[in-house]
């Protein structure tokens, strides 16, 4: 299965259902369509497809330390701006390579710069792992920081987040022999709280 994953392109294998924001978009919209879990981060694009940018729950969580008030932000005071993108013809390993290289995870695909859909890291590691192979390992993994949760060293009152490659190497555990199950780690379940309690009262 070596490389087969990996040759796919970026069109086979990306969410062609995406919602998007405008530059103008309130960014207590996009915290609340973000908090819905089915995307961890949103391209803004202009009235014709084009992409300006891409708004992350990242990009959310550093207003709100930097002490900002969310319904005072629009999309385009707190994009990511260029937005990097790859086409339909991208190698996964082309794109993998971008997502590790600027430390992102997930990407807008263009056509001419506009956009037809997103390719995120867990799309990308669903085309590695052998879906013939049981999985052993039921792995806890953040929505939004993507931190999975290292069962074997986590004491009863102290859970210790870390990244998947971490994990798999630090107890010698095939990627095969994992599946995921998402929820909130210890580092963003109370920021997650408290924006949803700022997004509340703002209502
Ligand atoms: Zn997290």
């Amino acid at each position: 299965m070596e490389g087969k994953g990996l040759n796919r392109t970026a069109s086979e294998i990306m969410n062609p259902r995406v919602i998007t924001a405008s530059r103008g978009t309130n960014a207590n919209i996009l915290a609340r369509q973000l908090l819905t879990g089915q995307f961890s981060g949103l391209p803004v694009v202009e009235e014709d497809e084009e992409v300006v940018g891409v708004v992350s729950e990242f990009d959310l969580i550093q207003a709100l330390l930097e002490g900002k008030e969310l319904s005072l932000l629009k999309a385009e005071d707190i994009m990511n701006t260029p937005a990097l993108c790859v086409t339909e013809e991208s190698p996964l390993l082309h794109v993998l390579k971008l997502m590790i290289e600027h430390r992102i995870i997930r990407l807008p695909v263009v056509r001419n710069r506009k956009l037809v859909g997103m390719i995120s890291r867990p799309n990308i590691l669903s085309q590695m792992v052998d879906s013939s192979v049981p999985a052993t390992h039921v792995l806890a993994v953040c929505y939004w920081c993507e931190r999975v949760c290292d069962d074997i060293q986590s004491q009863l009152n102290q859970e210790v987040w870390c990244d998947l490659a971490e994990y798999l190497e630090r107890h010698g555990v095939n990627s095969t022999e994992v599946n995921f199950s998402p929820k909130f780690c210890t580092t963003c379940a109370p920021v997650i709280k408290k924006l949803m309690e700022g997004s509340t009262s703002a209502q």
